[in-house]
């Protein structure tokens, strides 16, 4: 049976990408990774939208994070976390793992972060120590996203730096770092660019650079510092994944090649799709109206359903392949991804094979509704749209 993978990470990949892979290996000290990686840098930048240096870090999206923690603070500067879900909590823990005093701005799990209390807390009294602010693009364990443009003008002209896990977020939607004024984005190669999980890239503000040069922070495999000389010669510190670089290659040209805009609205419309059809299931999504990502839906577990059983017989009868909630969520929410190389047809399957396993749990009567919903969205003519953000 052929897999759909629909979780929010790693994604399904296009044949063109995976077939990347399969190229020969090449010297990583040689001219043609040099091309590689100079082409790869070009070609993230706007995706960024910024012009400053994009690294390739070998490893998952954490160690970008890690890496923007360790080489942009030294121990015992005070940051402001404002994490939204899970993830954000990871960022606050790498974060006292480098011995920062590591404040928190609480908002509740399905909510995106409130841009006046971000505000407020900047320009309270503990606000002028903070030395670097930590913010997710978009919460991949609530399926919240944050309006990221809203928070820049909140943060206005503090001088923390601003860190941003854009993991599962970047290249779904429009990311302007540089008119932002964010100082460390962070993203990974499984997310929405729809290539293999292997690369983090790391994209870093010249202000991020003056700090980086005095952090006293310890740290040796993640030094921005040693990664952002080695980029200028065309290599990288350490042996890097050759094979995934090839694929992010690729994926960058089809991101490209369909049109960035395009694809932002693709994950808009399969996402607006899924919340049609859970609304005509008569489920609930996790996310708050005005919060809700466009990479990650989460719905909420009806009451009386076993949601690991739920997701085992959708593995098991149809190959379609859901994630569940984690740590307090576990066992509260479905989580469904709308990245990667997945077609409006594998959605509406996807969608009729939850609703035949509901119907088998005795929580949904009717068949059909839920695909009947998603595909009146679908039959919507393509374009932007904002009806995820209301
Ligand atoms: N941040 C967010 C928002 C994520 O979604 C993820 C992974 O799903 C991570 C960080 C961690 O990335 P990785 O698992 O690639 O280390």
């Amino acid at each position: 049976m052929r897999n759909l993978l629909f979780i929010p990470g790693p994604v399904a990949v296009p044949e063109q990408v995976l077939a990347a892979m399969a190229r020969p290996m090449i010297n990583h000290r040689g001219p043609e990774f040099a091309r590689l990686l100079g082409s790869l840098e070009e070609r993230l930048k706007p995706v960024f939208g910024t012009t400053s240096e994009v690294l390739l870090l070998g490893g998952s999206g954490t160690s970008g994070l890690e890496a923007a923690i360790a080489c942009a603070f030294s121990p015992g500067d005070r940051v402001l976390a404002c994490p939204i879900g899970m993830f954000g909590r990871r960022f606050s823990n790498i974060a006292r793992t480098y011995g920062l005093e590591v404040d928190v701005l609480e908002t509740p799990f399905g909510e995106a972060q409130d841009p006046s209390a971000l505000a407020a807390r900047l320009r309270s009294r503990d606000g002028e120590n903070y030395r670097g602010i930590l913010l997710t693009q978009n919460e991949t364990s609530t399926g919240a996203q944050n309006d990221m443009q809203t928070l820049a003008r909140a943060i206005g002209d503090h001088p923390a730096l601003v860190l941003v896990d854009a993991v599962s977020g970047l290249a779904a939607s429009e990311f302007l770092m540089d008119a932002w004024r964010f100082d460390i984005v962070v993203a990974a190669s499984q997310k929405a660019l729809a290539a293999p999980p292997g690369l983090a890239m790391v994209a870093v503000s010249e202000r991020a650079w003056q700090r980086i040069e005095r952090s006293r922070s310890p740290r040796f495999y993640l030094d921005l510092t040693r990664a952002r000389r080695l980029a200028k010669t065309g290599e990288t510190p350490w042996t890097p994944p050759v094979s995934i670089a090839f694929a992010l290659h690729a994926a960058l040209e089809a991101y490209v090649d369909a049109g960035p805009a395009k694809v932002w609205a693709r994950h808009e419309r399969y996402a607006r799709a899924i919340h049609a059809a859970a609304h005509a299931m008569g489920l609930e999504l996790f996310s708050q109206p005005g919060a809700h990502s466009n990479t990650v839906v989460a719905i909420r577990v009806p009451p009386g359903v076993d949601a690991a059983s739920v997701t085992r017989r959708l593995r098991e009868q149809y190959g379609v392949v859901l994630s569940g909630g984690q740590e307090e969520l576990k066992g509260t929410i479905w989580r469904i991804g709308t990245m990667g190389d997945i077609s409006e047809v594998d959605v509406v399957g996807a969608l009729a094979a939850l609703e035949s396993v509901l119907r088998e749990c005795g929580c949904q009567r009717e068949i059909g509704t839920a695909t009947g919903a998603a595909q009146t969205v679908f039959a919507e003519p393509p374009g932007p749209r904002t009806a995820l953000a209301v």
